[in-house]
């Protein structure tokens, strides 16, 4: 096969693939939404489809359908350029995706949120949608202080503060999108957002504010020490993590 993204390819062989016993299909879902002055607004697609290419590459028997690329983003709206769906509005896309793919013959369905606003709407779908599609196995890994852990956790290996690392558009994010597609930071751009502490006290006034109660830049973090060398590591363990996530729950 020559790839298992399966929009770049055709369907004879999607239907072969899934005569073959690729009958898992991975979604990453990600935003269209300001992350400061220097990174794109695909930030969470590029790093949502990038995962779930290489998870599903890991997971073996797995095809990546096309990532959604827009999510929930209301709490950025203040900013130019994000485009925010309802909640209700992207359980529907996640519905209408499973209900074509379980058409072709797919038995099992694995949902990948890689920002933050979607990972409750996320986990509805997933409770909905499965009694909805009893024959079908439907799962995800929808813990958030879990993804952000994870990642803070090796930020922490190369001495990056989970205050600098970030929630968004910081270290972490930064490096992403520079071993990904590194033309598209702003360097120049670089500054420190909101470093102070990020509980839930915090992300109250976020959700219920918008982003400029906390940071005027749109930053949660600081990219300054951004790598796109830490972005590679960034992504390869971030993979293997949810890898084994999603293998428990394959049991
Ligand atoms: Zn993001």
């Amino acid at each position: 096969m020559k790839t298992i993204r399966m929009e770049d390819m055709n369907w004879p062989d999607i239907k072969e693939a899934i005569a073959k016993g690729f009958t898992t299909v991975v979604i990453g879902i990600g935003s269209n939404e300001q992350h400061g002055p220097h990174l794109p607004e695909k930030t969470d697609s590029l790093i949502a489809d990038a995962i779930s290419y290489r998870v599903a590459e890991k997971l073996e028997n797995v095809l990546q359908a096309p990532t959604i690329r827009l999510g929930c983003s209301e709490h950025h709206l203040a900013f130019p350029g994000t485009i925010s769906l309802r909640s209700e509005t992207l359980k529907s896309i996640i519905s209408d995706y499973i209900e074509s793919l379980e058409k072709h013959g797919f038995r099992t369905v694995v949902l990948l949120p890689c920002h933050g606003g979607n990972f409750t709407s996320v986990q509805e779908a997933i409770d909905e949608l499965k009694e909805r599609h009893p024959q079908l196995r439907i799962i995800g890994y929808t813990n958030l202080k879990g993804f952000i852990d994870a990642q803070i956790n090796i930020a922490k290996e190369f001495g990056i503060t989970p205050e600098e690392g970030g929630a968004h558009a910081g270290e972490i994010e930064t490096s992403f999108v520079l071993a990904l597609e590194e033309h598209l930071v702003a360097k120049e751009r670089f500054t420190p957002g909101y470093l102070g502490p990020l509980g839930e006290k915090e992300i109250k006034i976020i959700l219920e504010k918008g982003m400029p109660a906390l940071t005027e830049k749109g930053i949660l973090g600081d990219p300054g020490k951004a790598t796109a060398q830490k972005g590679h590591v960034y992504l390869e363990r971030n993979v293997e993590f949810l890898v084994e996530e999603i293998k428990k729950q394959l049991k």
